[in-house]
């Protein structure tokens, strides 16, 4: 099926807040992992969201050129491509974007969305993200406020952070004074703010203890009862209509329970980056380290173009990342759920 549209994208987010499942949101890079992520999700039979970092998305670019936008650009329509060929919906949103590099990424690919609407062809992502949560809350909304104005004229969903994920994303390092638990009160305000401008649906990464990058299993301290208090604090000064779409950032590692227990208070979206990453790279380490002698050209000799040639480990890399999208799903209680007929 092709990327899906507005309409799509709304409803496959409110089908999983009722059905207390979750996309995986899977980063990718490239067009072998964003391949990866379309048969895993087709393997699983569930819908899910491509998404692209700002590294991604130069690294996209080519090292010579280093554009973000453009190499966002080449991966989102390499999607739209290929993703029509695969029976489950996907889509395309840009990962954790700073205030100072919204004119270089998220505006670029909005003003693109625009000309594309113009002349009457779909968006080129469904969604991007505004990373304010190193900011005070007041000037990370005035900023959401300001994206928001824009977004809802061309059906783009914003999604925001608000608190502080611990690690690293992106060599972005999050001190560690930082707020690792949000409250109620601020998400409160996050809807009041929002839904003054639009009453659409948008996603908030509310943190409640999450770490980037992976740690051991017990070294992060996951509370998610703090969405619990978060939905329940919105829904009684607002009413059911505020309720949150959540995202979980910084999954990687954690507990399965912790997980599903913040599926049940409304989280819908997954980000899962660093275990892919891993899937990837550990399928060509297996390949190297037993093919060591074919890759090489040891002692004068030629090696072995069939262990050299790219493509052989990269289709076993491909597999390797498709089988963690299709775990990810299992646990995410996405598999089976496709909108797909
Ligand atoms: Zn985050």
């Amino acid at each position: 099926m092709p990327v899906v549209d507005y309409g799509q994208y709304c409803e496959m987010l409110n089908r999983a807040r009722a059905g207390k499942f979750a996309y995986p949101a899977v980063n990718v890079t490239s067009l072998t992992t964003a391949n990866a992520v379309l048969k895993g999700l087709a393997e699983s039979k569930s819908d899910g969201i491509i998404q692209v970092s700002t590294g991604g998305a130069a690294f996209a670019s080519g090292s010579s050129i280093k554009d973000m936008a453009l190499g966002a650009t080449s991966i989102a329509e390499h999607v739209h491509r290929v993703a029509a060929r695969y029976p489950i919906y996907v889509a395309l949103h840009t990962d954790h974007c700073q205030a100072d590099k919204l004119d270089t990424f998220v505006m670029p690919l909005v003003e693109e969305t625009e000309r594309r609407r113009a002349a009457g062809k779909p968006n080129l992502f469904n969604s991007h993200m505004f990373d304010g949560s190193a900011l005070p809350l007041r000037d990370n909304l005035d900023i959401a406020v300001k994206l928001l104005e824009r977004f809802r004229k061309s059906d783009l969903i914003l999604e925001i952070e608000v608190g502080v994920v611990g690690g690293e994303e992106d060599g972005v390092h999050a001190s560690a004074a930082a707020k690792l638990y949000t409250t109620p009160e601020d998400t409160l305000e996050v809807a009041r703010r929002l839904r003054a401008v639009s009453t659409a649906p948008f996603l908030l990464a509310a943190t409640f203890g999450n770490v980037h990058g992976v740690y051991k299993p017990g070294h992060v301290k996951l509370k998610p009862s703090i969405l619990k208090d978060c939905q329940q604090a919105v829904v009684a000064a607002i009413g059911d209509a505020a309720r949150f779409h959540l995202v979980f950032h910084g999954g990687s590692g954690s507990e399965l329970r912790d997980i599903h227990e913040a599926l049940e208070y409304g989280v819908v979206k997954m980000n899962v980056d660093t275990d892919m990453q891993y899937a990837f790279t550990r399928a060509i380490a297996d390949h190297c380290f037993k093919n060591y002698d074919g890759i090489l050209r040891i002692d004068g000799n030629v090696g072995n173009k069939k262990a050299y040639d790219p493509r052989p480990y990269m289709t076993l890399a491909e597999n390797a990342m498709a089988a963690r999208v299709m775990q990810a799903a299992k646990e995410l209680r996405s598999a089976g759920t496709t909108m797909m007929r």
